[in-house]
């Protein structure tokens, strides 16, 4: 009897949501189910009652309506690439921003508008038509909401610091169900805490970026050295690391080699590590500091030349494509100590998946001279950001061998490491680790702002700031 009840209430509200909003709702038995609640990484399966394909903000506004009324669990999904699956639900209610796809450049004042379900090979594309470009990740797939929530590092964040210091505004639907601006100038408090602070307080429909004179040429690319030459390449960069200006942005890898044409045949499958950087100024400029880089040692391939931005944005693409399952173990890393680099070097010769790898970016320059307080996001004093991929593809049995590979390479890693991460590479682990993104005083501060926007905790399938 119970069960009938609920199925004449779900039919009934079915014919509610789809009469309340213009995008297309899907359930379980409707076509393009499955591919509607498939995410970047496809070790997550979950089945929600509903996706609301929204194409605007009345939608959005609809869907948390509807929501609220019926006390249903929310999960908020635009790029699709937060690696622990909080996009989706089991039941419940998916609002999928992802059609939501208009970009407006305004050259003049150099600024751009990205609704919420834009993708950062987007926004580049329309910006750099202009020769001009915003702080945004180094995977053209990955979704401007979530990453700039969460803060937003990428190859030009040492030259203009984090993504969340180059927004100036978001629009926002609270749990309410009501649309806010947030900026320096209109609720400031909740500014604060979108900058880094994630999906917490509200959707964010829109966000406006400052935007910078980039490219369309930048020098840029990799350079691939055997592993086997790995501890002397590592101390070299931890000194170039060290002394690069703020125009440079480095990032390591550490992996299998993959199979890409421009790599040599037999050192495919065989370990390495590379050196990536990225000279945000005129090319001309930066091959002068690229050099010692360029010059060090005996390098497999050396790629580090001029490129236009947008082929960098998309250089990782082909390594991270949508549907290998994933396990992320991230950390906080302070300039590279032998003991680290031995422990990366043990780490990456213990690989169980040819797809596993460990990607360290550089921070500071711009981004750490940002006061700690001015935003939510956390990082302002970090050196270096760490990731732990573990990758495998459905049909191999051994995703527990991989996982285990990325834990025991974190933990040993642990006596070198901070104890930091950044909320963006953090999977679904609970609040403790929450915490440890943002330190006890922010996310106090976080707490209260919780407590203001969103007491009931409406907006929990995140990083989550527990309001009570
Ligand atoms: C391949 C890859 C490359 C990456 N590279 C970088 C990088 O270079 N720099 C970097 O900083 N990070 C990077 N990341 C991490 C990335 O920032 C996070 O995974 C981020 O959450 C992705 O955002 P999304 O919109 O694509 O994901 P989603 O999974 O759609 O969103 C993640 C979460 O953010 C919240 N959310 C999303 N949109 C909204 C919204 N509009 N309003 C409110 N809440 C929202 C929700 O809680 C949602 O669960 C990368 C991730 C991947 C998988």
């Amino acid at each position: 009897m119970a069960t009938e009840t609920a199925s004449v209430a779900t039919a009934t509200d079915d014919e509610r949501l789809k009469n309340s909003v213009h995008g297309l709702v899907i359930a379980p038995d409707d076509e393009g189910y499955d591919e509607a609640r498939s995410i970047w990484n496809g070790a997550i399966d979950r089945r929600p009652a509903w996706i609301v394909r929204c194409t605007g903000v009345a939608d959005v506004i609809a869907a948390v309506r509807f929501a609220r009324e019926r006390d249903l669990l929310v999960a908020v999904r635009s790029g699709g690439h937060g690696v622990g699956g909080h996009a989706l639900c089991d039941g419940g209610l998916v609002i999928d921003l992802s059609p939501m796809k208009g970009i407006h450049v305004d050259p003049q004042a150099r600024t751009a508008r990205a609704e919420a379900g834009v993708l950062w090979g987007e926004l580049d594309r329309e910006t750099q038509v202009f020769g001009l470009a915003t702080v945004g990740g180094i995977v053209s797939h990955t979704g401007v909401s979530g990453l700039t929530l969460g803060g937003g590092i990428g190859w030009l964040m040492r030259k203009y610091g984090a993504t969340v210091d180059n927004l100036l505004s978001v629009d926002l639907v609270t749990a309410n169900g009501e649309l806010v601006t947030a900026s320096d100038d209109h609720n400031r408090d909740l500014f604060w805490g979108v900058r880094g602070g994630g999906g917490n307080f509200g959707i964010v429909t829109s966000f406006e970026y400052r935007l910078h004179p980039v490219g369309p040429i930048v020098l840029a690319g990799p350079i691939f050295h055997h592993l086997r030459d790995a501890p002397e390449v590592l101390r070299f960069y931890r000194e170039f690391a060290a002394a690069a200006p703020d125009e440079l942005t480095t990032i390591v890898e550490l992996e299998l080699a993959p199979p890409l044409p421009f790599l040599p045949e037999e050192v495919h499958g065989e370990p390495i590590v590379m050196v990536g950087a990225c000279y945000a100024g005129a090319p001309e400029d930066g091959a002068e500091v690229v050099r010692p880089l360029k010059e060090f040692g005996s390098p497999i391939v050396d790629r580090l030349e001029p490129k236009p931005y947008l082929a960098l944005q998309s250089m990782f693409d082909p390594l991270v494509p949508h549907g290998w399952h994933r396990y992320w173990k991230s950390v906080e890393l302070p300039p590279l100590t032998d003991g680290a680099i031995d422990t990366l070097i043990d780490g990456t010769s213990r690989i169980t998946s040819p797809r596993s790898y460990t990607i360290i970016l550089q921070l500071g320059g711009a981004l750490g001279r940002v006061p700690e307080d001015a935003s939510a996001f956390s990082q302002r004093d970090a050196t270096h950001n760490l990731v732990i991929n573990a990758v495998w593809t459905e049909d191999d049995p051994e995703g527990e061998r991989h996982t285990a590979w990325a834990r025991d390479f974190f933990d040993a890693l642990q006596p070198h490491a901070r104890d930091r991460v950044y909320v963006n590479f953090l999977g679904d682990e609970g609040p403790d680790r929450v915490r440890q993104a943002y330190g006890t005083a922010k996310y106090d501060r976080l707490v209260e702002l919780k407590r203001a926007y969103d007491p009931t905790n409406f907006f929990r399938l995140n990083q989550n700031i527990q309001p009570d």
